[in-house]
C-alpha cells in the first residue's frame, strides 16, 4: 500500500525511538511492573499525544492513521507502552478535549497532551464488562454538584492517573440513556486507588 510523506514520516521516527530508546528499556520495565513514568514523559515531549488534535488546541494536527502507525511501532518494542500511550492519545483524553471548558483545558488537556499529566477512562465494573447496561457507578446530584458512588477496575493508567473520565448511571430508570460520563481530577476527596494487579502482557499498566 502507498503511504502518505506524514506516514512514513512518523513510522521512521518512532521505529528510530522504539530501537533506540524503548527496546533496550522493555525488559526492565516489564520486570519491574510500575508505571514507566520517564518514558511516559519522553513520548509526550515528542509530541505524540496531541498527534489527533489540532494545533490551535496544542496538538499536531494529525489523524487517526498516524496514531495507529505510533501504537504499532510502540507494541513492537513493549506492549504495555503501548496500551498506555493508546489511553493517552484515545479515550483518557478525549472527551475532555471535547467537552471539556478552557479551565479545564489549562489544567488538565494541555499538560496530558505535553506528558506532564496521565489520562485514563473508566467504564469496567467488578460486575460490569462488556455489559454496560449493568453499569451500576451512580452519580447522584446535590446542590453542590454530583456525588460518585462506586467501584471501576481494569483501568488502563488508573494507579497513576491525574485524572479520570468515569462512566456512571444518573438515572436507572433511563437504562442506557442514564449513563453519562463524568470528569474526577484524582484528588477529588474520597477517591480510592487500589493495589495495582499482577498482569501477564501488559504488567506496568494498571
Ligand atoms: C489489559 C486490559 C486493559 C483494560 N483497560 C480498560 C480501561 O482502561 N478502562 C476500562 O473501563 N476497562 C478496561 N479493560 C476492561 C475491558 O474493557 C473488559 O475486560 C471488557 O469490557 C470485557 O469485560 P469483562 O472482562 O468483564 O468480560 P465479560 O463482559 O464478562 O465477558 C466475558 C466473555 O463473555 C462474552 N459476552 C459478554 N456478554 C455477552 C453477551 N451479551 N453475548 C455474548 N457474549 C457475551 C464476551 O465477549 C467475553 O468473551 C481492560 C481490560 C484489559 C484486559
Amino acid at each position: 500500500m502507498l503511504r502518505s510523506d506524514s506516514e512514513e514520516l512518523v513510522r521512521k521516527v518512532m521505529a528510530r525511538f522504539v530501537d533506540k530508546e524503548l527496546i533496550p528499556k522493555a525488559r526492565e520495565i516489564d520486570e519491574t511492573a510500575r508505571f514507566p513514568m520517564e518514558m511516559f514523559k519522553q513520548i509526550g515531549k515528542m509530541g505524540v499525544y496531541g498527534i489527533r488534535y489540532p494545533r490551535e488546541k496544542g496538538g499536531a494536527g494529525g489523524n487517526t492513521t498516524l496514531y495507529c502507525i505510533i501504537c504499532e511501532e510502540l507494541a513492537r518494542g513493549l506492549m504495555s507502552v503501548a496500551a498506555i500511550t493508546a489511553m493517552q492519545c484515545l479515550m483518557g483524553t478525549n472527551f475532555l478535549f471535547h467537552f471539556g471548558n478552557e479551565e479545564l483545558h489549562e489544567r488538565y488537556f494541555y499538560p496530558a497532551i505535553r506528558g506532564e499529566k496521565v489520562a485514563c477512562f473508566c467504564l469496567t465494573e467488578p460486575e460490569a464488562g462488556s455489559d454496560l447496561g449493568n453499569v451500576s457507578t451512580k452519580a447522584i446530584k446535590t446542590e453542590e454538584g454530583y456525588i460518585i458512588e462506586g467501584m471501576k477496575t481494569w483501568v488502563t493508567n488508573g494507579p497513576v492517573a491525574d485524572f479520570y473520565t468515569v462512566l456512571c448511571q444518573t438515572d436507572p430508570a433511563k437504562k442506557l440513556k442514564g449513563l453519562n460520563f463524568f470528569f474526577v481530577p484524582a484528588d477529588t476527596p474520597g477517591v480510592k486507588v487500589s493495589k495495582p494487579f499482577d498482569l501477564l502482557g501488559t504488567r506496568t499498566t494498571m
